[in-house]
Order: C-alpha cells, then structure tokens, then sequence
C-alpha cells in the first residue's frame, strides 16, 4: 500500500522532472515551474488551512515577503543565492509569526479577517518603503547564478524542481510525525490538546512559522521565475487563489496541493482558449458520468446526490459549444467552476477520487501476542515510579470557590484525594462536579481558593502545563481528534515521550525513528490495554460512542499521569460495557494511579470507590465511604430532590 503510493508519487515527480525534454517550449516550462512554485507555498498553506483549520487569507502577502527579501537582498546587498533562499525562508518564517499573533485571540471568520487585514498591510508597505522596494515601479531580478555558474530556464526549472522535492518531502515528514499530530489534533479539539500537553498556543504559532517558511521559499523562487516583482501581484485575487487551491486539490493532501496549483496556474489560461474550454469541458463530464456511475455502483453516493452534478458539468460542455466567444464569460466560467468543486467536492478533488478507489478503514491487523506484550509493557510504564505511599494527599483543594457572573458554580468547597485510592464525586446534574474538572485541569482558573497538586499549586498555570505535570483526564462531551485514528490519538498523549525537533523529523534520525517506533509500541499496548485492539487504524470519528469514552481513556493513560480524572465514563455505556470499564478502572488503580470518578450509576461508585465526596449547588454536602455517605440523609435528600420535584 504505502509502497504503491511511493512509486505512484516517483513516477509523477520523474516525468515532471523530465518536462523540459519533451517541451522546449519557454512558455510551458515557465507555466510548469509556477505550478511547482505555487505547490511549494500550497504545501505549507495546508498546514494551517488543512491540519490546524485555521483560515489564513494573509499567505499571499507571506508570498511576497518572501519575494521582496530575495529582490532587496539580490539588488541591494549583492546577496549570492545560497544566503538568499535560507534568508527568504527565515525571514518570511519571522513574519509568519506576527501573523499567528491574531490567530491565538480569534478563530473562523474573525481570523479571516485579520489575516486579510496583515495580507493587505504588506502591500501597503511594499508599496511605501520606496528606498527598500521602489514602490510601485517594482524590481526586476535576473535568473540566479551559483557557484558561477549562471542557470538558464533549464537549470532554473531543475532547482525549482528540486527544491519542490525537497519541500514535499520535508511536509510530508512533518505532517507525520508527532508534529503533524499536534496540528491536527488543534483542529480536533484544542480543549483536548491542552489537557494532552500539547499546548495549543505553541503549536499554533508553530504551524504558521513553518508554513510562512514555505511561502517564503515560494516568493523568493518566484521572484526569480518572473524576473520582475511589483506590489500588485500580492493582492487579495492571489490569496483568495491560495485558499481555493488547497480546498479544490483536497486538504491534508501532498498531491492535492499540486493539483490545486495546477489548477490555479492552468484553469485561467485554458479559459482564455474556447477550442481548449471545449476540450477541457467535454473531458470534465465524461469524468464527472464515470465518477457519478462508480460512485452509485460502489454505494459510496447516491444517485439523488449525483444527479445535479453530472447535469451540471454536461450543461457545461454544452454551453461550450454554443458559446461562439469566451472572452466575456471567462470569469464566470472559472467562479461556476470554483463553486461547482468547493460545493460538491468538500474533501477537494483528490478526497473524491480517493473515496471512489480507496476501500476505507483499510485495516492493519496487529500481531494479537506482541499486543498483549505490549499492553502489559505500556500499563506497567504508566505506573510511574513504583512505589505508591497510600494515605498521603496527592490533591488538596481548599475553599475553591468558582464564580460565573453571578452563580456560584463551586462554592468554598475542599477536597483531599489520597494517593492510589479512586475517589468518587457524586452529586445531582448541575451541582459543579464537571466545573469541579475544569478547574483542576487549568481550563478555568478558580475565583478563590488553593489547589495543590504533588506539592505544587495548579492554579493559574496552563491546561498544558498541569496535564505534563501529572494530570490526565477525559472529557463528559467526548473530545477525540476525529480525524485522526484511534492509535493517533493515542500518540498525541505521548507527546511528552518526544524530543526530537523539527530537525530530526525533517531527516528522519535515529532518535526520531526510535521515539516514533517506541510510540507506536505504546500507543498500540495502551489501545489494547483497553480493548480496543483491532480498531486501532479506525479514525476515531467513526467508532461506537462506547468505544470513543473508551480510547479517551487510553489517550489519557498515554500522559503517565498520576492522577486521572474521569467524567462520567460509563454514560451511554451497555451493561457489559460498563462491566469491563470497572475492571479497567480497578487495573488503573492497581498501577498506581489515583483515580477521581465522576460517575451517575450509583452502582459503579458504591464497587469501585474508596472515598467519596458529593456535591449539591456547589457545596461539598458529605463525604466518606461510599457506604456511609449513601445512608446520609442529607444526599438522600439532595438525590430525591433533584429528580422527584
Ligand atoms: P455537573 O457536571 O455537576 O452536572 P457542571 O459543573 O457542568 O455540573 O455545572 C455546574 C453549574 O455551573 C451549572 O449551573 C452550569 O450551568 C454552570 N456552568 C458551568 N460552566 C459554566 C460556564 N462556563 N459559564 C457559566 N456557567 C457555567
Ligand atoms: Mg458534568
């Protein structure tokens, strides 16, 4: 499969390496160099559009930062080539940091909006700084030299391919190691992210450093390719352009980024053309009837959802035929067209293809006996140090009081969870149990009150923070990254396990490959460990709501906490279900980890914990053995009075 894909992937780049043998034609080696340039740019693009799913509309203006260091730099300082490429990178990479500022305080439409708003002060400012850019009038650029030796369209097409290669390449590695994971685990669920220690501020800023670099190396590259550079081409056509490519080609795709350039670079041209429009039209329903038919045989669509589109595209190639003159409709041809993929097409060209050949869940069977060596391996690592002091207090909270607005949500409430017991925290829906969670993992930061954890305060540092130190948990609303597979998920709680940089992950290292391998040994024998085994390779989106509380759990152990919170595990579980996840939880506890449970089936709470403490509006109304405190009148009452009035 992955070799397959491997191959597929030489081919394609062999005969785009080879393009200038068989067309001498300047125009089109131009025309390919751009796509390949545009690729470049698209790569990191989808890094941020397609893994962190934050919408950028300020790549454009990266673009030309990118092309006006390599201008200043060439015309100004004399600069050779090889400081002007790393230069570009690492400055554009500077800017793309001041662009994740806003990212960090807005999200959707809002962060549109802001990148825009960066997008079109660069152009202003190339446009202003005269003595750096010459303002409007622009720069002109000649082909580069290296080494003395000056690069004609050939040699410059060959770099620019090359260093297509290498960028694909080094996206590709990052978007798979646990760098990648921690992008698209911010598109998940950033709650979740935080609490897995993977700190979602950081990789934010991460994901638009590394994709600025790219848009960098794009501008300076293009900067060359057109031997001429001026403000207008920066503008918000260009970066609406970017957008569209990354959704048309297909995000969280290498090949799709391609096609997206391909696209962009090639669509506008081929509309110029009618002979061609009407090649390209006739071509795209043929395509389009073929798609529609695979996709009815294989169930994979229905015909009611196919229908508008296989008219759609035949109506197209009509009215290619009819049309005598293609100048006045071109644009709206090319809109239509744009419209036509980003509404029909949401996963982009290649995800649609892919869903017509590609069987999916294509599933890994896991070797049963390494498994379970593995489960046995992952738990007794997870038990951290070894010995457990039962009896000390591993979290103290006193007088915690949560306010919002008005409402008391934890009212001066303390709580003493001893080492190596499960503590229950029972109490009606509403009474804080939940907020209780919140506030000990940092998510909200308590009105009053102290919370001491193995010796340290909680409060007010990072959900990040506190989850490395020591504290997992899951969530009452399921938070998995959906996208991602089971064993994904898992390996975004292993974060931690990593030191490897950007470095190591770009070249494939030795540490690098020891700590993914060790990783997935891990994350595999966590999976198992909670039953989950032959699901691993399953998109976490697509399992049972059971088996999803179920992998939260996994991910959770995947921290080596010492203390894990659950938030009501066995809601929406099966009587058998529920059975198993006792056992689990008593295993928990039995490796050391202190467990604190909020839970409603009041039979799981009487078997399983040592201690319980209840809640009613916010205030701490008893606490013992679970014994004691369900013959306590005042819970009784708390119970009764929740539901009987
Ligand atoms: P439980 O988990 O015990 O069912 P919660 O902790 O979820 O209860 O909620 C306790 C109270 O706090 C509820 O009245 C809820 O509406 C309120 N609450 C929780 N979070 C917030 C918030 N972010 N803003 C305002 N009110 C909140
Ligand atoms: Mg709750």
């Amino acid at each position: 499969m992955m070799n397959r894909k491997t191959l597929i992937a030489a081919a394609g780049l062999a005969v785009l390496a080879a393009a200038p043998f068989y067309t001498s034609n300047p125009y089109y080696i131009h025309m390919i160099g751009t796509i390949m340039i545009y690729a470049i740019l698209l790569f990191g693009l989808d890094i941020v559009v397609g893994y962190t799913g934050q919408v950028s509309l300020g790549h454009a203006g990266l673009f030309g930062v990118g092309s006006y260091t390599a201008g200043v730099l060439f015309l100004k300082l004399g600069a050779p080539l090889w400081v002007i490429i790393p230069a570009s990178v690492v400055v554009t990479a500077g800017f793309g940091a001041l662009l994740a500022l806003p990212a960090l305080r807005v999200t959707g439409p809002y962060l549109a909006m802001v990148t825009l708003a960066f997008g079109t002060i660069i152009q202003i400012l190339i446009n202003e700084m005269d003595f750096l850019t010459e303002g409007p009038l622009g720069l002109k650029i000649p082909k580069p030299s290296l080494a003395g030796i000056q690069f004609d369209e050939h040699g410059f097409y060959w770099l620019v391919f090359g260093l297509m290669v290498v960028s694909l390449v080094v996206v590709d590695r990052i978007l798979k190691s646990q760098l990648g994971r921690a992008f698209e685990a911010l598109r998940g669920s950033p709650v979740a992210s935080d609490c897995m220690g993977v700190s979602v501020y950081r990789y934010k800023v991460y994901a638009f450093v590394i994709s600025a670099g790219f848009a960098g190396l794009a501008g300076c590259l293009y900067a060359y390719s057109e031997q001429y550079i001026s403000p207008n081409t920066y503008n918000f056509e260009l970066t609406v352009l970017f957008l569209l490519a990354v959704i048309m080609g297909g995000r969280k795709t290498r090949s799709g980024a391609l096609l997206g350039a391909a696209i962009i670079v090639i669509l506008p041209k081929l509309l110029d053309d009618l002979e061609m429009f009407r090649q390209v039209a006739s071509v795209l329903a043929v395509l389009m009837t073929v798609g529609a038919i695979v996709g009815v045989v294989k169930k994979i669509t229905t015909p009611k959802a196919m229908i508008i589109p296989v008219v759609g595209t035949i109506a197209l190639a009509g009215f290619s035929f009819w049309l005598q003159s293609i100048t006045d409709w071109r644009l709206s041809i090319f809109g239509l067209m744009i419209l036509f993929v980003v509404y029909y097409l949401q996963d982009g060209i290649v995800g649609f293809v892919r869903s017509l050949f590609v069987r999916k869940g294509s599933r890994i069977s896991v070797g049963a006996v390494a498994v379970m060596d593995a489960a046995k391996d992952a738990i007794t690592q997870a038990g951290n140090t070894g010995h457990i002091a039962v009896g000390s207090d591993l979290l103290t909270a006193k007088g915690v009081l949560m306010q919002f607005g008005g409402l008391k949500a934890i009212n001066n409430v303390d709580l003493h969870v001893k080492r190596g017991t499960i503590h229950g925290l029972i109490g009606p829906n509403g009474s804080g149990k939940s907020t209780m969670m919140n506030v000990l993992t940092g998510i909200y930061v308590p009105t009053a009150g102290s919370i001491d954890f193995a010796g340290k305060s909680v409060v007010g540092r990072t959900s990040s923070d506190i989850a490395l130190s020591g504290i997992a948990r899951t969530f009452q609303n399921v938070q998995l990254f959906g996208e991602m597979t089971a064993l994904q998920n898992v390996q975004v709680g292993l974060h931690h396990s990593f030191n490897s940089n950007i470095v190591d992950v770009s070249l494939h290292t030795p540490r690098y490959k020891r700590e993914e391998s060790a990783s997935v040994d891990r994350g595999l024998g966590l999976i198992n460990f909670v039953g989950l085994g032959d699901l691993a390779h399953e998109e976490a989106r697509n399992l049972p709501y059971g088996k999803q509380r179920l992998l939260e759990i996994a991910r959770a152990l995947a921290l080596d906490p010492q203390l894990l919170l659950l938030d009501e595990p066995a809601a929406g579980l099966t009587a058998p279900d529920i059975k198993e996840l006792v056992a689990i939880i008593r295993k928990i506890r039995d490796h050391g980890i202190t467990v604190i449970l909020i839970e409603h089936h009041m039979d799981v709470v009487m078997s399983i914990c040592d201690q319980v403490s209840v809640l009613d509006f916010g205030q701490k109304i008893a606490e013992g053995k679970p014994t004691d405190v369900q013959a306590d009148e005042k819970v009784i009452e708390a119970y009764l009075g929740g539901t009987a009035t």
